[in-house]
């Protein structure tokens, strides 16, 4: 597996690619995101997740984010950052970014999100899932509306996953948030809006028949 790290603190950037190379990873660092922005849009690109930091000199991070959100580059992205107010992830969310660690982190915790965000669990999930014309295969990650392929970031990925095996049955916002963040226990169940907005202009906005069902107060399901 192979980790692009966009960093401007040098020592950080280093002292991060050795220790994800002691454990096994294969690394790329760029320290602006200029750089880093060719490499991953690539169609050859091998990167398999990405490590951002938001403050960076000249593009930031959020915006090498949208951009490669709007060529439909899918990979997973961590967000290194020192912003943790609400209105931050936020903004950091409708941007594409599917993780946050918050600077100073530990390099553990850093680690054991890298493998949060690449685990799968065998058992239903290898099974293909359809809810009218939508497809969704949890072992390729694949999605597809009639015979489009919809691209949907990791976190969009996992709602709508959540919600088709959930089968009709309304999901709060909070179990969304608890499925999809289970180390957080703080109350930001709102991002869980940001996501299903984001997913819904992709599944849902262009048909006239809604898959995803918000309701009011509760939560959201899906309309078989
Ligand atoms: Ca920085």
């Amino acid at each position: 597996m192979n980790i692009t790290i966009v960093e401007d603190e040098k020592k950080l950037a280093n002292s991060l690619k050795e220790g994800f190379e002691s454990e096994g990873y294969g690394v790329s660092v760029f320290y602006e995101a200029e750089s880093a922005e060719g490499k991953l849009s690539a169609k050859s690109s091998d990167c398999s997740l990405l490590l951002l930091d938001l403050m960076l000199p000249g593009k930031g991070g959020l915006e090498l984010c949208r951009d490669l959100r709007s060529k439909n580059v899918n990979v997973p992205i961590i967000a290194l950052t020192a912003l943790d107010t609400v209105e931050d992830v936020i903004k950091a969310l409708d941007s594409g970014v599917d993780d946050f660690v918050s600077k100073p982190f530990s390099f553990d915790e850093l680690v054991a999100r890298v493998r949060a965000l690449h685990r799968r669990s065998p058992g239903i999930k290898d099974m293909k899932m359809v809810v009218a014309d939508v497809r969704l295969d949890p072992s390729s990650r694949l999605v597809y509306r009639g015979n489009k392929a919809i691209s949907l970031t990791m976190r969009e990925f996992d709602i709508l996953q959540y919600l088709m095996e959930s089968d009709g049955k309304v999901v709060t916002r909070e179990e969304l948030f608890a499925h999809l963040w289970p180390k957080e226990d703080i109350g930001f169940s709102n991002v869980v809006d940001v996501h299903i907005r984001n997913l819904r202009s992709k599944i849902d906005d262009k048909y006239s028949k809604k898959i995803v069902r918000t309701v009011r107060g509760f939560g959201y399901s899906i309309q078989r």
